[in-house]
């Protein structure tokens, strides 16, 4: 028997299949979609298996040395589905399959996740006598099977080494998963008829995908549980992807409150050992539901009916390194294999989604009122143009007294702190330099509380001087703005008010973000302060503010992208506003009153904002009107990166006729850990051989050593 592997080296030189003889005692054992010990030069490597067959080309062959797993783990599907990732990412096939997997399942050598046992004990029959002692723990497993080590912390561990020695208790080890999940109450929520017109409507149309689009506090969730619960019945099982799942405590509760214990939960801040237990639930058959950030798109469950993507404009579910999927085209790619549906579910679809829901390529459901005829939220915008003379640091009087009044009334205020394109960095006063990281073309990010500068892409970290490292004058000042600064000022202004920050520091340790959650729920705070962490998704029925100090930093972005996304910031921050009985104001600090962006959000106005931005992205031939590619080409010599982008140029001018080509030009971030890299942009709407002529780019400079080739297909950042 002869099995073909797939290695786990992401190398493109050695992304192929490899024959292998199976010993004899092996045999049993292999199947397609297992994995496999290997030799591999002097190596020892772990790989799948793809293929079974009798014969080889080559006629030395090596035998594998172990086979690891007793079920199957890349089903025939993903087997299939891989094959599509690499054909549209052009990413090396065996990174399409790795990214499948948490650690604990993939191909590696390396990575050792175990399953963790835990002692149980069994009560034999037998006839001896016991000492008092000795009954008294039997006497523990009346009406009990078994129990548990734990179970049994009171009893010394020398009694019951003696009952199993004397074979009246048996122990034996079971596996124990190690996510523990919060016991809730369950709750089931009558639909209001605008939520049942929209599950129904999902439910019937033969179309794979409909976009739910929904204003913020619609009740999404309610219809996708709804949806969830329907296809249960018919014995179909459901995917949700959510953003950052980390982040979204109050869905997950919601989720639990519902379908208590069917769930599997997959996401970045559980350990490597708790995301193989959630994955072995799945391979095991023992949960219907899987909620997970992007790569639960490709769970393996059988019988998958339905895959939601809840707040479907977020960048998250693009992938930002190979293979460059976007969860989006997978989950469309799996439910029409599989005769599934698609639910994408937005208050601001993008603007690509939007326009195939008005095609009808998309079914489009909408839910354009809130939950029980709640109003949406008043907005209104400050002009700091004119106020920013009398302001308190970055408050303006008038959104100080409405933060005084709100939490005099007893309610409580949000306020957001728009850091999209805008960092807290330090500049010299006396000669302007700016501090850099020294291996990548960026400023370096002030963190106060540790006094240190920190590079966001290497995680380069120096002290703070405040001696300029160019002028040597001790004129070095914090210029931007964080959070940190933003609470203090607070504190000046409204030194009796309780705040809470919420921003990458805050949350950094596992279930930190869960507990400012909890605290500001639980009304132990005045004011939830933070980044767009506290734009998404939460839902505190007592917040009647929202505060934006800077509405339009993220306007200056150098991207394509940069209205819609501060439209989208802020229609999803507004909407924390209000959401309860009590009517919610938000208010908009804005240097910019004019914008179309700023302006449509505050009237809360999708589909115009949408009509506008449309017109742009038209005449500039971006998406949805044009295909967008990103071609990245590096290297640590920078004249050889921009030697072969112009290589690369050439070659597209050549062969690809229908095609913009834009650059070669620095890319936005140009060097980065010591690597320089140049940046093309491809535009078309009609380019057959596009995957062909890039696949064979990307082949060509996997032979060539200093240079690297990176293509972006339908980018989300340029
Ligand atoms: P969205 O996801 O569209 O922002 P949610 O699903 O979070 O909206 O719903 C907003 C609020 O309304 C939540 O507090 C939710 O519990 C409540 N809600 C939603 N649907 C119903 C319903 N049918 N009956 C009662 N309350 C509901
Ligand atoms: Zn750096």
């Amino acid at each position: 028997m002869i099995v073909g592997v797939l290695v786990e080296i992401t190398s493109k030189s050695v992304d192929k299949i490899f024959d292998y003889l199976v010993p004899k005692e092996l045999e049993r054992k292999v199947e397609v979609g297992k994995r496999v010990e290997v030799p591999f030069g002097n190596r020892t490597l772990v790989g799948f298996i793809l293929e079974i067959k009798k014969d080889s080309d080559v006629s030395t062959l090596k035998e594998i040395t172990k086979v690891l797993d007793e079920e199957v783990i890349l089903t025939k599907e993903l087997l299939e589905l891989g094959k599509y990732l690499k054909k549209t990412t052009l990413a090396s096939l065996i990174s399409c399959y790795q990214v499948m997997f948490p650690k604990g399942y993939k191909a590696s050598i390396k990575n050792k996740v175990n399953k963790k046992y835990r002692k149980v004990y069994y009560l034999n029959d037998y006839n001896k006598k016991l000492t008092s002692k000795q009954q008294e723990v039997v006497d523990l497993f009346k009406d009990k099977e078994k129990l548990t080590k734990d179970e049994l912390t009171n009893v010394s561990t020398s009694i019951l080494n003696t009952l199993v020695k004397n074979n009246i208790l048996r122990q034996s080890e079971e596996e124990v998963y190690r996510l523990d999940y919060e016991k809730n109450e369950r709750k089931i929520r009558k639909l209001t008829p605008l939520q049942e017109n929209a599950v129904n409507n999902i439910l019937t149309t033969d179309n794979t995908v409909s976009l739910l689009y929904g204003v913020t506090g619609s009740g999404k969730t309610e219809v996708y549980m709804e949806l969830i619960d329907k296809y249960l019945k018919k014995g179909l099982k459901s995917i949700v992807l959510v953003p950052e799942i980390s982040l979204t405590p109050q869905l997950i509760k919601r989720f639990e409150e519902r379908f208590e214990g069917n769930i599997a939960l997959l996401h970045s801040a559980l350990s490597d050992g708790e995301k193989y237990d959630e994955y072995r639930r799945i391979v095991k058959d023992e949960v219907d539901i899987v909620i997970g950030a992007r790569s639960a798109v490709f769970a393996p469950l059988n019988n998958l009916g339905l895959i939601i993507i809840d707040e479907c404009h977020s960048d998250s579910y693009k992938q930002d390194n190979n293979p460059r999927y976007n969860a989006k085209d997978v989950a469309i790619k799996r439910a029409k294999e599989l005769g599934a549906k698609v639910v994408l579910g937005s208050a601001t679809p993008m603007l690509e989604e939007y326009a195939r829901g008005l095609k009808n390529v998309f079914n489009l459901v909408t839910l354009d009122k809130r939950v029980n005829g709640k109003e949406l939220p008043k907005v209104e915008l400050i002009d700091m143009n004119k106020e920013i003379a009398k302001s308190k640091g970055h408050f303006s009087l008038p959104l100080i007294d409405k933060i005084k009044e709100t939490i005099e009334r007893g309610e409580q205020v949000i306020l957001l702190l728009n850091r999209r394109g805008y960092s807290s960095f330090v500049t010299c006063s006396n000669c302007g330099e700016s501090v850099k990281c020294p291996n990548c073309d960026i400023t370096l990010t002030y963190h106060k509380s540790s006094n240190i500068l920190r590079c966001h892409y290497c995680g380069y970290a120096t002290k703070y001087e405040i001696t300029c490292p160019k002028c040597h004058e001790k004129s070095l000042k914090d210029l931007g703005v964080g959070t940190e600064k933003i609470e203090e000022e607070l504190k000046e202004i409204l030194p009796n008010v309780k705040v809470l920050r919420m921003d990458v520091d805050t949350t950094s340790k596992k279930g930190a973000h869960k507990k400012i959650v909890d605290t500001f729920a639980r009304g132990d705070a005045d004011i939830l302060l933070g980044t767009q962490m506290v734009a998404k998704g939460l839902d505190f029925s007592n917040v009647t503010l929202v505060g934006v100090i800077n509405a339009d930093t993220s306007l200056m972005l150098p991207d394509f992208r940069s209205s819609e996304k501060t439209f989208d910031l802020l229609n999803q921050v507004a909407g924390r506003a209000g959401r309860g009985e009590k009517a919610g104001l938000v208010v908009f600090q804005t240097f910019n009153p004019d914008n179309y962006a700023i302006n449509y959000a505050k009237d809360n106005d999708y589909e115009s904002f949408y009509k506008e931005e449309m017109k742009t992205r038209k005449l500039m031939k971006y998406p949805p009107y044009y295909y967008l590619v990103s071609l990245n080409i590096s290297s640590k010599d920078s004249k050889l990166a921009l030697v072969e982008a112009k290589k690369c140029e050439k070659l597209c001018l050549k062969y690809l006729d229908k095609t913009v080509i834009l650059g070669p030009s620095p890319a936005s971030i140009f060097k980065k850990q010591n690597i320089y890299y140049y940046q093309l942009i491809l535009k078309y709407q009609y380019q057959d051989n596009i995957y062909e002529v890039l696949e064979k780019l990307v082949e060509y400079y996997a032979t060539i050593n200093k240079v690297n080739l990176d293509v972006d297909f339908n980018p989300i950042h340029l």
